[in-house]
Order: structure tokens, then sequence, then C-alpha cells
């Protein structure tokens, strides 16, 4: 099944992940869709670095309240 490129209108191959008129990435082909996966992995474990660090801080902070 043939698509056009969002972009310029092209046609685009099953295939490709790249239009051939203007070059934009497609954004049904699976390349793109494992990219924007690996990308949510990523924010994802950022997001768990920050809470650890928060909570140790708060650990910390509440030992030195204590004393
Ligand atoms: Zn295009």
């Amino acid at each position: 099944m043939k698509r056009k490129c969002e972009f310029c209108g092209n046609e685009i191959e099953e295939d490709e992940t790249f239009c051939k008129g203007c070059g934009n990435p497609i954004k049904d082909s699976k390349e793109v869709k494992e990219a924007v996966i690996d990308n949510k992995k990523n924010t994802s474990n950022f997001i768990t670095i920050i809470i650890i660090i928060l909570l140790i801080a708060i650990i910390i902070g509440g030992f030195f309240l204590i004393k």
C-alpha cells in the first residue's frame, strides 16, 4: 500500500523511512516508531533517577532536621 508524504504529498513506498521528495522522516515507518519508543524509555529512566535523587535528598534532609 502506498502512502503520501504529509509534508509534500509525494508518494512513498512501504519500506521507505524518508520521503524522496523532501527528505522528511515518515512517521508511519517502523524505524521512526521504534525511535519514539526508545525516547519514551529514556524519558522514564530520567524521571526515575530524578525521583530517587529527590527521595535521597528528603531522607538526608529529614535526618539533619531530627538531629
Ligand atoms: Zn515529502
